[in-house]
């Protein structure tokens, strides 16, 4: 929520951890106790009505390997929330539920069909829905050297998906929130490392944002 709060405020923010997208309203499950994602999206519509009757509309980027099923059925029906999923079909959770746009990729899915995979996601995205906030679930777990991912991408592929993002949410001057969902290296410092160029490129994208307030 204060990173949410953050982001409206200068463009780009994030939580170290969260991304809890496994939990429903009424029950957690794979690791997640509370939908932080949910939490936080309410919230800040909330506050944009209440301080300026605005009617905020949130885009849920979910790129966690896993989907982001608790997110997707809490907002099923929400016309003000979109919820895209990026994920690995024969991964858990073994049981989906419909997002506003699922995209089931294949086991060992390496760099570049993952990266049009996100591309054409993006472009439907934006024909479907107008976000005032974007909230990105930047899970390590694509990764080749994920323990429970099961897709092949490179650090490279992952750091070329997080720039994806950050520059589809630049060009158009979207504040984004990031959480970081899973991550599960066989080598913990592989996970880290990937997760730390997460970081490194929305540094980036903040310094863009800060430039512009001067
Ligand atoms: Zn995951």
């Amino acid at each position: 929520v204060a990173a949410a709060r953050d982001a409206l405020a200068q463009g780009v923010a994030g939580n170290l951890a969260g991304g809890t997208h496994h939990a429903y309203a009424h029950k957690g499950g794979g690791f997640c106790v509370f939908n932080d994602i949910a939490v936080t999206a309410r919230l800040m519509q909330a506050e944009a009505w209440r301080h300026h009757r605005q009617k905020m509309k949130v885009a849920v980027i979910d790129l966690d390997v896993h989907q982001g099923n608790g997110t997707a059925h809490i907002f099923a029906g929400d016309p003000s929330v979109f919820t895209l999923s990026l994920h690995g079909e024969k991964n858990f959770p073994f049981r989906k539920e419909p997002s506003d746009l699922d995209v089931g990729l294949p086991d060992g899915c390496t760099d570049e069909p993952y990266l049009a995979a996100l591309h054409q996601a993006l472009q439907t995205l934006q024909d479907r829905f107008d976000p005032q906030l974007v909230i990105y679930l930047a899970g390590a777990d694509p990764h080749e050297g994920d323990r429970l991912g099961r897709l092949k991408l490179t650090a490279d592929g992952m750091q070329a998906r997080d720039r994806v993002v950050m520059d589809w949410a630049w060009q158009r001057r979207l504040p984004v929130v990031l959480c970081m969902g899973g991550g599960y290296g066989h080598d913990i410092e592989t996970t880290v490392q990937v997760q730390m160029q997460t970081w490194d490129v929305a540094l980036g994208y903040w310094q863009r944002w800060h430039n512009l307030g001067r």
